[in-house]
Order: C-alpha cells, then sequence, then structure tokens
C-alpha cells in the first residue's frame, strides 16, 4: 500500500511521492517554538506528531531532510526581553536551551537544521526587495512594508477562505490576526520606541521582519523554492502558512509546498492549550509531577494527530500502564529466549534500525538462537504484526491502529507464552517487531539522566546476576549506591533511581 497523507491544501488523502526523481529524498520543514517562554505540551503535541512523520518516512526508506526554525524575534520575544531589561539574545538562548532539552526528553529527532530567525535577516531583506520589485510589497506611510494581497488571487486557498470581499488599502501590523480583519499583511516592521535596541538596518530604514517573512526565507534558503512536506499545528494555517505561500511563491514563481499537514490542538477541558489562555503545562510541569519523558510522549503520539487530543492525567496513566504492559511482555520474551541481554543492549534500540532481515542474523549471531530456516518456517506470522503496524502508518499516520496490532501481538504472544507453545525463535522475533516499532514510539526506558559509569556498573552487575555470583553483585550494587544511584531489580529488569 502506498504512503498517504491528508493534504490540507485539497482537504483529501493523497499518495505521497516525494519530488526526488530518485524518489528518496524528502524535504520536510516544521515550524518551531517561539523562544519567549517554555514550550507548553501542546507544542510539543505538534512537534511529536511531526517526529512520527519523519520516523514513519524514515522506516519507509525515505532520506528526511527536516528543517524546524526558531522564531527568536517577534512581537513576544521583542516584548519578554524589554520587560526584563536583557538583550534580545540573551532572553531567548535560556528558551532555545530548554527547547532543546525538552525534545531530548521526548525523544524528539533532532532536524537536521534549527535555524534561529536572526541569523536569516538578510535572507528576508533579499525576497522583501524582489516583492518590492514587482510591484507586490510596498512601504506604507509608517515606513512598513506590506505585502499587496490583490495581487496574489490565490491568497486563502489553504484555508479554504472565499475572499471575493477583499477591502483594498486595509492593513494589518501584527502576525497574528483574524480572518474578518484580512488585508495587507507586514513583511518588514518600521523600528519604533517599543522595539528598544531591537532592529536591523535594510533599505527601508531599521526595522525587524514580520513572523510570516521568517518562514518562507529560512524554508528557502536551506530546502530550496520547493519542498514536500510542511507542517505545523492547525492555527497555523491561516495566516502564517497562508502568508508563506503568497511570499514564497510570488518570489520564487515555484509552487512552495506538495503536502501541508496540520495537527488538530491539545485540548484542556474543550479549550485549546495555549499560554494565552492560561491553561497550560509545560513539559517541565509534567516531570516535577512525577512523570516520565517516555510517558508523556507515548500520551501525545498515540491519538491519531488530526482529532484533538484531550489532555488528562489519567490519559497519561494510561500511557503508564501500557508501557509497561510492553515491558513486561519484553521481559518475558527475553527470559524465554533465554537471552540474557546485556544493559547496554536493554536500553539502546540497536536493532530498531535494523530490516528484518540484518535483525535476524544479527539476533543469530549474537545469541545463536536456532538456525535460519528454522526461524524462518514458524517466524512469518510474528512478522506480520510489525507489517501491519507500519502499513497503518502509511494510512495517514493512523497510529492507534497500528497500536491495535501491536497489542494483538502481545496478547497472542503472551497467551502462547501461556500455553508453552512459543518457540525461541519465534521469542527472538516477536523482540525484533518490537524493537521496529520502538523505531517509532520511543520506548526505551528514561536513562538520559544516568552517568555511564553507573550503567556500566549495572551492566556488570546483570552479567554477574546471570551467572549467579551473588557476591561481586552485591559488591557492585554497593558501588553503584557510591555513586548516588539504587538499582532495584524488578520484574522488567533492573530499575535505577538517584539516592535521596
Ligand atoms: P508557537 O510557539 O505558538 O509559534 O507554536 C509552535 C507550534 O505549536 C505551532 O506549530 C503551533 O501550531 C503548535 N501549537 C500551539 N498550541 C498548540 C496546541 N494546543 N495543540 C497543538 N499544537 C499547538
Ligand atoms: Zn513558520
Amino acid at each position: 500500500m502506498p504512503t498517504r497523507f491528508f493534504n490540507t491544501y485539497s482537504r483529501e488523502l493523497e499518495e505521497f511521492h516525494p519530488l526526488d526523481p530518485a524518489g528518496k529524498r524528502v524535504k520536510l520543514y516544521t515550524c518551531g517554538p517561539t523562544v519567549y517562554n517554555f514550550a507548553h505540551i501542546g507544542n510539543f503535541r505538534a512537534y511529536v506528531f511531526e517526529d512520527l512523520l519523519q520516523r514513519h518516512l524514515e522506516a519507509r526508506g525515505f532520506d528526511v531532510e527536516r528543517v524546524m526554525n526558531l522564531t527568536d524575534v517577534d512581537d513576544k520575544t521583542i516584548k519578554g526581553c524589554r520587560q526584563l531589561g536583557v538583550r534580545l539574545a540573551e532572553f531567548t538562548k535560556k528558551f532555545k536551551d530548554a527547547f532543546f532539552e525538552d525534545i531530548g526528553t521526548l525523544r524528539i529527532k533532532r532536524a537536521k537544521d534549527f535555524p534561529a530567525a536572526t541569523d536569516y535577516v538578510a535572507q528576508m531583506i533579499e525576497m522583501i526587495r524582489v516583492l518590492e520589485k514587482k510591484g507586490i510589497a510596498y512601504q506604507a506611510e509608517d515606513k512598513s512594508l506590506y505585502f499587496r494581497l490583490s495581487k496574489f488571487p490565490e491568497y486563502g486557498k489553504l484555508a479554504h477562505l472565499n475572499l471575493d470581499e477583499l477591502r483594498p488599502g486595509v492593513r494589518v501590523q501584527s502576525d497574528e490576526y483574524e480572518k474578518e480583519n484580512i488585508g495587507d499583511f507586514a513583511l518588514w516592521k518600521a523600528w519604533d520606541e517599543n522595539d528598544g535596541d531591537v532592529k536591523w538596518d535594510s533599505p527601508w530604514g531599521p526595522g525587524r521582519p514580520g513572523w510570516h517573512i521568517e518562514c518562507s526565507a529560512m524554508a528557502t534558503a536551506l530546502l530550496g523554492p520547493e519542498i514536500d512536506i510542511h507542517c505545523g499545528g492547525v492555527d497555523n494555517i491561516f495566516p502564517h502558512h497562508e502568508a508563506e505561500i503568497a511570499q514564497s511563491e510570488c518570489v520564487t514563481g515555484k509552487k512552495f509546498v506538495r503536502y501541508w499537514m496540520h495537527c488538530a490542538h491539545l485540548m484542556v477541558e474543550g479549550q485549546k492549550m495555549s499560554k494565552s489562555a492560561g491553561n497550560f503545562y509545560t513539559l517541565r510541569d509534567l516531570l516535577e509531577k512525577g512523570w516520565t519523558g517516555r510517558e508523556i510522549r507515548y500520551a501525545l503520539i498515540t491519538v491519531n494527530y488530526r482529532l484533538p487530543l484531550n489532555f488528562t492525567f489519567d490519559g497519561l496513566s494510561a500511557a503508564r500502564s501500557a508501557l509497561q504492559r510492553i515491558d513486561e511482555w519484553t521481559e518475558r520474551l527475553k527470559l524465554h529466549a533465554g537471552l540474557q541481554i546485556p544493559i547496554s543492549e536493554y536500553f539502546s534500540t540497536t536493532l530498531a534500525g535494523m530490516n528484518p532481515k540484518e535483525a535476524t542474523s544479527y539476533l543469530l549471531s549474537k545469541y545463536k538462537v536456532v538456525s535460519g530456516s528454522e526461524l524462518r518456517k514458524d517466524t512469518d506470522g510474528i512478522l506480520a504484526y510489525g507489517e501491519r503496524f507500519f502499513d497503518a502508518l502509511d494510512d495517514d499516520l493512523n497510529i492507534s491502529g497500528a497500536l491495535s496490532h501491536l497489542f494483538n501481538l502481545v496478547r497472542e504472544t503472551n497467551r502462547a507464552l501461556d500455553a508453552g507453545t512459543l518457540t525461541d525463535g519465534q521469542a527472538v522475533i516477536a523482540l525484533h517487531v518490537r524493537n521496529q516499532i520502538d523505531s517509532i514510539l520511543g520506548l526505551s526506558p528514561d536513562i538520559r539522566n544516568i552517568p555511564a559509569a553507573v550503567l556500566a556498573l549495572v551492566e556488570q552487575r546483570q552479567v554477574a546476576r546471570a551467572n549467579k555470583q551473588w557476591a561481586e553483585s552485591d559488591r557492585l550494587r554497593d558501588a553503584v549506591a557510591e555513586l548516588g544511584w539504587v538499582v532495584k531489580d524488578t520484574k522488567e529488569g533492573p530499575k535505577l533511581t538517584p539516592k535521596d
């Protein structure tokens, strides 16, 4: 089955084919955070959805070239730094750093580039100059430059607006505005005293770029004039993405984006989670309450991206239970297959990037379970669960459908384990399917903050335990404690917690 995505532009499911004639390279642009505050988990719903998209495309063999921008100059960042009386770069650095830490916690794969808007002001000015030459941009009495909407009849097509009633001469200064207030939008905002020392020289005097031209310029500079997929939350459709299309297409004369994908909002009691509504949790708020990165990731990723996701603590508890179920199943399979997998492997995703053939031979050579032909015979049924998981994702990232195949596999193999009918080979291949699925879900336990020295000791201790060297195992437990960590043996394997 081909991969299909819902394209906001056409409002239809479309087969996905990248522009690359070799069909391999995918150019993906995703609107990133405005770094004036810690991102909230509504923002992270968007980034986790984009991560799911990237990981699935990679699982299907595409090379994804992803760019995610950082909006580090706009009305909000300027206001923030002025309130604190610090320089813009100093103000935004704190939130940039926090953002990178947070995407690590949520196992979001890093983009190829994270351009900051302030590094691309020259490219923005250049685009505006081209628009001015073409008579599309004009300088108004307030010295700011505006995009003349009447020059771009396609405006409104993405958001499916009927713009028969464009009111010529109406202008909007702010980056965000309601559909009723559509008018010529700002490309370049002339400096005024509210901007303090935030300003750049331009052919039109000192000022700063509008938010929309930032993304057009960074996308074009890093990915070229034609992009395969452009993502964001649904609130980005209008006016931000509509404006990006107008600016980019008027400059380059090319179709800017082929597939537009937008995720529905994370909601709290029927309202969009947002900073302005004050109904938000940052990732840090939830970590402080004892939830882990992988639990929050799971809760965000497992509702199909086009459906609103209602945020609740019950939802997080359900994520915790689902992950425990997967962990217990994984441990049962390992025990059954007689795999004394060392802790480093347990915590890693070595197998995740391999195709079934590679993984099978890797596991065979490493753990010498069964012979190849014997393995194939009784494992095709197990591998099929993995195939169905990825087929479901081909259908517009239908993650809930995909998960039902995973949990069917869990149930079937648990039943066979209970009945004593699961073969060693089946256990190994079920583990392999689990690891393939892990390449999408990011299931491995949270070990980001555990020092390597501690992990190494725990690994040695696992080997000692497997060899029933109990005194050595106790000694290693003490050595771990000396480094400030407590190791507890549980059904799902060793658990590490920092000593109080
Ligand atoms: P911002 O920092 O406001 O520019 O938003 C960054 C990204 O988060 C954009 O793609 C938004 O569409 C997205 N976003 C903001 N709030 C939510 C929400 N409650 N649910 C899902 N996505 C959101
Ligand atoms: Zn953007």
